[in-house]
């Protein structure tokens, strides 16, 4: 089922929890430890005058030294911008999660992003980006990349044809986020990357979401995944961080050469932490994934709810995709991830009040941790993002974006439902200007047919 064997060797398809608890970790050789040691070192003790590991030919600062010798530390590191230890660890640990090589990890996601794009693209090239993802994705190409002569089409990406419309001689790269944020529209990957091999363009997506325990973008013929590990990787607010991820070794290097020139390594503590989260990673994912569940399901026949999106009800549209994508063989079944976004009857004001009328669930610009997360994406994840981008891809003033977190869905249910009461009674105070009124017939607007939403598992 997840490929246990009796006698794993080094070789072996291990369980997905094996790899995530044991994956690139090894005992410290020289103290014993047992969880790999935090190296805060910057530099490294070498025996003989060397370039640094990962050089590559014509790169300025190397010295008139021997050029054919590798860094001659002990582990091969020279200095911790280009590598060191702690990321190691990290990075192999990422890496193995989804069967590819050893991720290169980043301070942030968007030093990862950065990164992929200063690798892949150059003045007069042309990347494709799905319309509906991270408000930072599209402030670094429109305002980053757009000045240094690379162009950029956003495209609806669940219309298969339309990226293959955008596609131009030009075109270097194709960057899609699956499931959209906040929107939650998914892009079929195995749909797009037909039309990205057969173009023979790289295709990058950005799996923050699901992680590699939920969705395997590689094995559905993309050639990069993206992540910021700051959300369900790390997966308790504690360390930001971005990865990038491939089976080719060739871009992999690319990007550990930018990544080395622009200075964006990830700090030790940062991929310590890291590392720590990745061990609980696939324990988290199901369990966010059931408490988001359980909440979808309530707020899909909740009267003050006018519009619910996870991709695990059954009424969510693209429900056959999600059932197909949202699967890892290692780990058995579709899961959806911890993430749904909602609208409630009464648009902005209405959502203003439940954010701000909450007590458990925190007001934050953030996914993917312990606690339940509440967000109002117009403001604030996409506040950058111009108002008549936000429409068109379905961000409206009244959307809120629920992060569900490990507590008892009870607790949280019970949260939301004394907010989004408060607010409901609020806004119709509001609109009478007179003594508070039923609810039913307000909220029975909006909710028409809305019982027979259910839940697919
Ligand atoms: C947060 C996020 C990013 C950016 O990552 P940082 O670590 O905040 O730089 C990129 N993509 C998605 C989907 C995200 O949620």
């Amino acid at each position: 089922m997840s490929g246990i064997r009796s006698t794993p060797s080094p070789s072996t398809p291990r369980g997905i929890c094996t790899t995530a608890v044991h994956a690139g970790r090894t005992p410290d050789a020289a103290s014993g430890s047992l969880v790999p040691a935090l190296v805060q070192s910057t530099t490294y003790v070498q025996r003989v005058p060397s370039r640094p590991a990962l050089q590559t030919p014509g790169d300025l600062d190397a010295g008139p030294i021997d050029y054919d010798a590798p860094a001659s530390s002990p582990a091969g590191h020279c200095y911790s911008r280009v590598s060191n230890p702690t990321v190691s660890v990290l990075e192999e640990a990422l890496g193995a999660l989804e069967d590819a090589l050893p991720s290169v990890c980043f301070a942030t996601g968007l030093a990862a992003e950065t990164a992929l794009f200063l690798a892949l693209l150059k003045a007069g090239d042309h990347v494709v980006l799905g319309e509906a993802i991270y408000g930072g994705t599209v402030r670094l190409a429109q305002q980053i990349l757009a000045p240094l002569g690379i162009t950029s089409t956003f495209v609806d990406s669940t219309n298969t044809a339309a990226v293959a419309a955008a596609i131009t001689p030009q075109t270097k790269l194709v960057f899609i986020e699956t499931p959209a944020n906040p929107t939650l529209v998914l892009t079929d990957i195995e749909a797009v990357a037909r039309i990205t091999r057969a173009a023979n363009v790289p295709l990058a997506v950005d799996n923050t979401f699901l992680t590699p325990v939920l969705q395997r973008p590689l094995d559905l013929g993309a050639d990069i995944t993206v992540y910021s590990t700051t959300k369900h990787i790390e997966g308790h607010s504690t360390a930001l961080g971005g990865a990038i991820t491939s089976r080719d070794a060739g871009l992999l290097d690319r990007v550990r050469f930018i990544r080395k020139s622009t200075g964006a390594i990830q700090a030790p503590l940062g991929a310590w932490l890291t590392t720590r989260g990745i061990s609980t990673l696939p324990l988290r994912m199901k369990q966010h994934s059931r408490n988001a569940l359980t909440l979808a399901r309530w707020l899909s026949v909740h009267p003050q709810v006018s519009a619910v999106h996870y991709p695990g009800l059954s009424c969510f549209p693209q429900a056959d995709l999600a059932a197909k994508q949202h699967t890892n063989p290692r780990l058995g079944g579709a899961h959806h991830g911890g993430v749904i976004a909602f609208e409630v009857v009464g648009g902005a004001p209405a959502a203003r009040r439940v954010l701000t009328g909450v007590r458990l669930c925190s007001l934050v610009e953030h996914i993917g941790s312990v606690e339940t997360l509440i967000t109002h994406p117009a403001s604030m994840t996409h506040g950058d993002v111009p108002p008549e981008h936000r429409r068109r891809v379905g961000i409206s003033d009244g959307l809120i974006r629920l992060s569900v977190g490990l507590e008892e869905p009870e607790d949280v249910l019970a949260d939301l439902e004394q907010a989004i009461t408060a607010a409901h009674v609020g806004v119709v105070r509001q609109e009478s200007g007179a003594a508070i009124e039923s609810n039913v017939e307000v909220g029975a607007t909006g909710t028409e047919g809305r019982a027979s939403c259910l839940a697919s598992l």
